[in-house]
C-alpha cells in the first residue's frame, strides 16, 4: 500500500509535515458584509460573540486578539466559533473520506475503471469499488450582529452585541466610539422627525420624539451599567458580589438622582455639580410617563405630572430637547467613563475628552 490518507494539495491546500502530521488550510467563509464570527473562549464571558472584517485592523502576523467584552487575549485562532469548528471538522472528514477512498482503490489494485478481475479457471471474481459521495459541508451559519464600529486606532471593522469596551484587534478602550455610534443613530432619527411629521402627521412625530427620548435614556443606562461592571471587575469584586450590586442598582441608571447616589455608594465618587446634570435629569424624568402613557398611569403619577405642568414644566418633548439630551448623554457617559473606567493602561478615549468640565 503506497497511498496516503491525505494527498497533498487540493482545495484545502493539504501539506505533509514530518511525523505523520498534516497541515490543512482553508478560508473561513464570511457573511454578506464580509465579516466573520468570533467567539470568546472564556465560558463565562457574555455575550462573548462578535464579528470582524478580515483585511481590516492589524493585518499580517497578528499574534494576539482580544475579546471586546472581557478583554481576554489569546491567539486569533482561539476565537473560532462553534460553527467554524464544525465547518473545519466537516472539511477534515471530507479529506479523510477522500483519502480512504484512494487507499482502498490502491490496496485492491483497482485501476481507473474502479474494477479488477482476480482468479480464473474454476473461480473468477470481479472486484469493484464504488466510493460513496463525499459529504456536503454546510457553510458556517453565524448570528446577526448589527452594531458596527471601526477602531480609530487600528481601523478594525468590528460588530458587537450591545456596548463593548475593547477593540478586538488592538485591545484598546473604544467604549466611547461605541456610545457615540449609538447616539448618532438616534440623532439621525431625530433629524428625520420633521419629514415624518409632514408626511405621517403629528401623532407619529410625537411618538418618534418619545421613542428617541426612551432610546437616549436606555443608552445612558446601558453605558453606565457597562462602565460600573468593568470598574467592579477591575477592583476585584467576585461575580457573586457584582450580581448583588446589580440587583441593588436595578433600574437606578434611568434616573440621574439615583445614578448619583449609586455611584457614591459603590465607588465614593461624586458626579460634579453641573447644570447639565439638571437638564439631563428633567429629560430623564419624562421617560416614565412616556413609557407608561399607553399603560396604566397611577393616580400618584398623574398628580406628579399635573404638578410639573402647573410649575410650567411640560411633559411634551421637542426636537431641540432630544438634540440637547443626546449631547448631554454623551458628555455624562464620558464623564463617568473617564472617572471609573479609564484608569487602566489600555485606556484610550475618555479622560476629559468629552468631560462635563469641557465647554464644548
Ligand atoms: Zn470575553
Ligand atoms: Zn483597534
Amino acid at each position: 500500500m503506497n497511498g496516503t490518507l491525505f494527498p497533498e494539495g487540493g482545495p484545502n491546500r493539504v501539506k505533509s509535515l514530518e511525523n505523520n502530521q498534516y497541515k490543512m488550510s482553508f478560508t473561513i467563509p464570511t457573511d454578506e458584509d464580509g465579516r466573520m464570527g468570533r467567539q470568546c473562549p472564556i465560558k463565562t464571558c457574555s455575550p462573548g460573540y462578535f464579528k470582524v472584517k478580515p483585511g481590516t485592523g492589524v493585518t499580517g502576523g497578528q499574534v494576539a486578539a482580544y475579546c471586546p467584552y472581557c478583554r481576554h487575549s489569546t491567539e486569533p485562532s482561539d476565537f473560532a466559533t462553534k460553527e467554524q469548528i464544525r465547518y473545519a471538522k466537516g472539511l477534515l472528514l471530507r479529506e479523510v473520506q477522500k483519502g480512504v477512498n484512494e487507499m482502498i482503490r490502491d490496496t485492491m489494485g483497482l485501476g481507473a475503471s474502479g474494477k479488477r478481475k482476480i482468479g480464473g479457471g474454476f473461480l473468477s471474481v470481479e472486484l469493484s469499488y464504488k466510493p460513496g459521495t463525499l459529504p456536503h459541508v454546510r457553510q458556517p451559519v453565524e448570528d446577526e450582529v448589527r452594531r458596527e464600529v471601526v477602531c480609530p486606532l487600528c481601523t478594525l471593522d468590528q460588530t458587537v452585541f450591545g456596548l463593548a469596551m475593547w477593540c478586538a484587534d488592538c485591545g484598546k478602550d473604544i467604549f466611547m466610539v461605541h456610545v457615540s455610534a449609538e447616539l448618532a443613530v438616534i440623532r439621525r432619527m431625530v433629524d428625520d422627525i420633521g419629514r415624518r411629521e409632514a408626511s405621517l402627521g403629528r401623532r407619529v412625530a410625537a411618538k418618534d420624539h418619545e421613542n428617541c427620548l426612551e432610546d437616549a435614556v436606555s443608552i445612558f443606562e446601558a453605558s453606565a451599567k457597562a462602565i460600573v461592571r468593568r470598574a467592579l471587575i477591575e477592583r476585584g469584586d467576585t461575580p457573586e458580589q457584582i450580581d448583588a450590586h446589580f440587583k441593588k442598582i436595578g433600574n437606578s441608571f434611568q434616573s440621574i438622582e439615583r445614578t448619583r447616589s449609586q455611584l457614591k455608594e459603590l465607588f465614593g465618587f461624586d458626579l460634579d455639580a453641573d447644570s447639565r446634570w439638571e437638564s439631563l435629569s428633567s429629560s430623564f424624568a419624562k421617560r416614565h410617563p412616556v413609557t407608561h402613557n399607553l399603560g396604566v398611569i397611577d393616580r400618584k403619577y398623574l398628580e406628579r405630572i399635573q404638578e410639573a405642568e402647573r410649575e410650567g414644566r411640560e411633559v411634551r418633548i421637542s426636537t431641540a430637547e432630544i438634540q440637547n439630551l443626546l449631547i448631554h448623554v454623551e458628555q455624562a457617559v464620558s464623564h463617568i467613563h473617564s472617572k471609573l473606567g479609564a484608569t487602566t493602561q489600555h485606556s484610550l478615549l475618555g479622560s476629559g475628552e468629552y468631560g462635563l468640565d469641557d465647554s464644548k
